[in-house]
């Protein structure tokens, strides 16, 4: 086993004002290729923590990875006390210098003179590129270092703040570097397949049955719910762990392949997207009250204007009929939340942009607005193509923000099965 420990560097990070995304993406990336993650510390920008922060996680563990504190102003203190830490002189690197000259000249910017200090890397470090800004990363293997408490080797990883920055540098660079010179000793693997609409513990019976015999060879099965999502994550260690991993993801694909929506990092969004490029169709929406949040997620994934045509919001009674044709009695007759007036939300969206698939939401957010017979929670989705058009009910009585989280994947599922073919269990309108 290799042992790895995270320090986030930043006073931000514990005055509350960033959330430390890097603790999350680091772990899962370490962990999905086989490096167990023990230990994460938040720490402020002082020298004293920083040090002290340090000195602990090398006497711990074989890698630590430190984030944060290698920009050019006065409270990026990582690469200074680490060389010193270590014993190494800070030397400039020339390619460094050149590279963070060029950013600013590309940008038709002058080049403050403080960004000139992040091309000083300590004596015989690795410099790690950054391919979106000017602080380089830096790894360091460390042999029989005294910090290191009596280990043969341990690795050392410094990586810029920003996550647009830290994430390419790690996937790019960091990564092979580890594997390479902390290769794990034994094989590993660990497949995700990621589902929409199916609860934890049911995704849980539908395959523990099938999957004991693997479980019995080793085979390791984690459950991760996120909003309205669960990952599914198979892993194993040691000799014919991709083969059992293989066959598991393979055996478990099918049982659950009506809600699996992708693998590893996939998203919802993007597998409803390609499935609508690949079909080439074209996808307009309506959206009430998760007040564009569908359309959001959408827009998102590059590339997304090749297939949606529109995003709608039409929030009160008046947009959905001057905006979408949702005839004003159809609303007093039904109510705005209601089966009929989801269906002619699609169908009015579709038919006057011309897409081929209309998609439309409409339901009760809350905390008012409820009724005995259409409580807060309460949603209609409704999904129109040239033939036909189908309506779902939800209850999903969250918060406004899950509310809306919930409501578009279930929007995104709806469309995802209809492309599909599968779950026309309920009827069409
Ligand atoms: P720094 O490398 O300290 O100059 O960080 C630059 C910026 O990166 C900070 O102002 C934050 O916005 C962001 N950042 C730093 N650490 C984290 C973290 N752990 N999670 C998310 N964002 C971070
Ligand atoms: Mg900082």
């Amino acid at each position: 086993m290799i042992s790895v420990e995270l320090i986030n560097t930043g006073s931000e990070l514990l005055l509350g004002a960033t959330l430390n995304t890097h603790a999350q993406w680091l772990a899962r990336r370490l962990s999905d290729s086989g490096y167990t993650v023990v230990r994460q510390t938040s720490i402020p920008d002082t020298a004293k923590a920083i040090e002290e922060a340090l000195r602990e996680a090398l006497s711990r563990v074989d890698v630590v990875v430190m984030t944060g504190g290698l920009g050019p102003t006065s409270d990026d203190l990582t690469r200074d006390r680490v060389a010193a830490m270590l014993g190494l002189r800070l030397l400039e690197d020339a390619e460094t210098v050149r590279r963070i000259e060029a950013f600013f000249a590309q940008r038709q910017k002058p080049m403050p003179a403080r960004t000139r200090v992040q091309a000083m890397a300590p004596e015989g470090a690795e410099i790690l590129l950054n391919d979106f800004g000017t602080a380089p990363g830096l790894a360091f293997e460390l042999v029989a270092h005294p910090l290191g408490s009596g280990r043969s080797r341990s690795f050392l990883a410094l990586l810029p703040g920003p996550p647009r920055e830290l994430r390419p540098m790690f996937d790019r660079y960091l990564m092979p570097w580890l594997q390479r010179r902390a290769p794990l000793a034994t094989e590993w693997a660990c497949r995700t397949l990621r589902t929409v609409g199916l609860g934890e513990s049911m995704a849980e019976e539908i395959i523990e049955g099938p999957l004991q015999g693997l479980v019995e060879l080793g085979l390791r099965i984690g459950y991760c719910a996120h909003v309205g999502q669960v990952d599914v994550r198979f892993s194993r260690e040691g000799e014919g762990s991709q083969q059992l991993v293989e066959e598991a993801s393979r055996k478990a694909g099918k049982l659950l392949k009506e809600w699996i929506f992708g693998e590893g990092t996939e998203s919802l969004e993007g597998g409803v997207l390609e499935a609508l490029r690949a079909s080439g169709n074209k996808l307009a929406i309506s959206e009430s009250c998760t007040g564009g949040l569908l359309t959001h997620r959408l827009t998102n994934i590059p590339g997304a204007s090749d297939v949606v045509i529109a995003g709608v919001v039409s929030y009160a009674n008046a947009a959905k009929s001057a905006i979408l044709g949702v005839p004003e009695e159809l609303i007093e007759a039904h109510g705005a939340v209601s089966r009929e007036v989801a269906a002619s939300m699609a169908e009015g969206v579709r038919h006057r942009l011309g897409a081929d698939y209309g998609l439309s939401i409409t339901g009760i957010a809350g905390p008012g607005g409820g009724t005995d017979g259409k409580p807060v929670g309460t949603v209609f989705l409704a999904i129109a193509w040239q033939s036909g058009t189908r309506v779902i009910k939800r209850f999903n009585p969250y918060d406004r923000l899950t509310f809306k989280e919930v409501t578009s994947s279930q929007a995104l599922d709806l469309l995802r099965r209809e492309l599909a073919n599968i779950g026309r269990d309920e009827p069409s309108s």
